[in-house]
């Protein structure tokens, strides 16, 4: 069984990165359609699902990765903004993040080291925090 859909897929473009957000979209899709009952949503659906199998089992693969490319070339800013909002989560469970008083600059202070005086970068004004 495995073998047969090895073969099946030789040739085949497979799976992508814009494959796997048009299967998320999708399932997205199907599950407010669920909730809400609005038809169209299911239909929407049903055609991203077509076209992200079609993608998968396309020949065309000079095709396929063109569309891939432009689709990463165009949510780049997203991706870099996911990884900026992940890269933040991790730095609050070590560092507390205030902001200057005087000019509204964001400080990174290393957490359990008690009041500490926190000179700005930016402006060298000084305050009082407990880290
Ligand atoms: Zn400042």
């Amino acid at each position: 069984m495995r073998d047969r859909m090895i073969q099946f897929m030789r040739g085949r473009y497979g799976s992508d990165e814009l494959g796997r957000v048009t299967m998320w979209v999708s399932l997205i899709l199907l599950i407010v359609y669920a909730f809400t009952g609005v038809k169209a949503l299911a239909v929407i659906a049903i055609l991203v699902i077509i076209v992200t199998d079609f993608r998968i089992l396309s020949r065309n693969i000079a095709r396929r990765s063109e569309e891939n490319r432009w689709f990463l070339k165009h949510t780049a800013f997203i991706s870099k903004k996911l990884h900026l909002v992940k890269q933040d989560a991790q730095d609050r469970r070590h560092y507390h993040i205030y902001r200057c008083p005087n000019c509204r600059q964001k400080i990174r202070i290393p957490k359990g080291k008690g009041r500490i005086e926190i000179t700005c970068p930016r402006c060298h004004i000084e305050f009082i925090k407990k880290s």
